[in-house]
């Protein structure tokens, strides 16, 4: 395999069954809506009887960036798609940060984020704004029954860790366990409400702005076979996931913002830790990747292979399935032209 060429996503991404490109739910469960809208009501109505508190903020802030950190740096750069190297002990902490995030099990992110590459913005996408709309591609699909479980089959490099099956199967222990410590030991209500609550709320919806807006708004370096696009104000608040066209089109990379202008905080941090030994084999680009400045916009073999994929399971459902119209009756998504150019190796 050419290592400077753009792949997908490096493992167990190959396999499509027809539930896989079936049609999304959109029934909200109960007993998911409940923490989830409980939680932004605590953090308004808190806000509103205890008043503003800029000390709050801050630590609001100061919580949002350390699990995002976790969110970005360890399960997508790291579970999601391997762009660097940790050993045992650091891959347990990374996880544990990213789960105190509250974006349920690191395993259970991971597996469901390599789906959304394979299917970026087909059929079958777990999160398409083009597929199923804003809100569902936002917060919509979690809330739902249809994804709640650990889609083994994708995350078999990880699934061997037992400490990581552990966090996987019981997710909210760390999320409750940071919201017990900031109560009891660290400030009563207010470290409460601003460290979990007000923290928590923002950090769900920074996150899931990627798998909305920026598949909506932004610029559009490389030609791929779904809607991403780079966006400055998207990789502030994400600490560089903004810069999400760059990566779905060369995924393999640990940096997401390609040019030192596209600020990417996740690979700053994980360049420091580098530096002390925590880390190690960040990916970066090669410059025939990064610098394409060609007439046309280079086409992702990954996302060829991808779109063709998905044309195929898609095809192979409705053959399945003669008495399902809405797998019958779908469009099946083709291949994009090979003819395209390609960066010049
Ligand atoms: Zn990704
Ligand atoms: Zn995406």
């Amino acid at each position: 395999m050419n290592l400077d060429s753009p792949v997908e996503a490096p493992v167990e991404m190959t396999d499509l069954s027809p539930e896989d490109v079936g049609p999304s739910s959109k029934r909200m469960s109960g007993w998911k809506s409940i923490p989830f809208f409980g939680v932004h009501l605590v953090a308004i109505i808190g806000i509103i009887v205890s008043g503003w508190s800029w000390s709050g903020f801050a630590l609001a802030m100061g919580l949002y960036f350390l699990r995002m950190f976790g969110i970005t740096g360890g399960y997508h750069r790291y579970f999601s798609h391997r762009t660097y190297k940790m050993g045992r002990g650091m891959q347990f902490l990374m996880a544990l940060l990213g789960t105190s995030a509250t974006q349920k099990g690191v395993l259970w992110w991971a597996a469901h984020h390599r789906k959304h590459h394979k299917l970026s913005d087909q059929q079958g996408d777990i999160h398409s704004v083009r597929q199923d709309g804003f809100w569902h591609s936002h917060a919509g699909w979690i809330l739902t029954s249809q994804h709640d479980d650990t889609d083994w089959a994708r995350i078999k490099d990880f699934q061997k860790y037992p400490e990581l099956r552990w966090l996987d199967k019981y997710h909210v222990v760390p999320p409750i366990a940071l919201a017990l410590g900031l109560y009891f030991f660290a400030g009563g209500w207010w470290a409460l409400l601003w460290g979990f609550m007000v923290s928590t709320t923002l950090l769900w919806h920074g996150t899931f702005t990627i798998n909305s807006l920026s598949h909506v708004f932004g610029s559009t370096r490389y030609e791929t076979t779904d809607d991403s696009k780079n966006n400055l104000a998207l990789a502030l608040i994400t600490m560089g996931e903004g810069w999400h066209n760059n990566h779905h089109y060369y995924q393999r990379s640990t940096n997401q913002g390609f040019y030192w202008w596209e600020i990417d905080v996740t690979f700053y941090a994980l360049k420091a830790l580098s530096w002390v030994g925590l880390v190690s084999d960040l990916h970066t680009p090669p410059e025939r990747v990064r610098a394409w400045r060609g007439s046309g916009r280079p086409i992702s073999p990954a996302g060829v292979a991808r779109s063709a994929a998905a044309a195929a399971a898609v095809t192979a459902a409705a053959a399945l399935t003669p008495a399902a119209p809405h797998l019958r009756d779908v469009t099946a998504p083709q291949p994009v032209a090979m003819q395209q150019q390609l960066p010049p190796s």
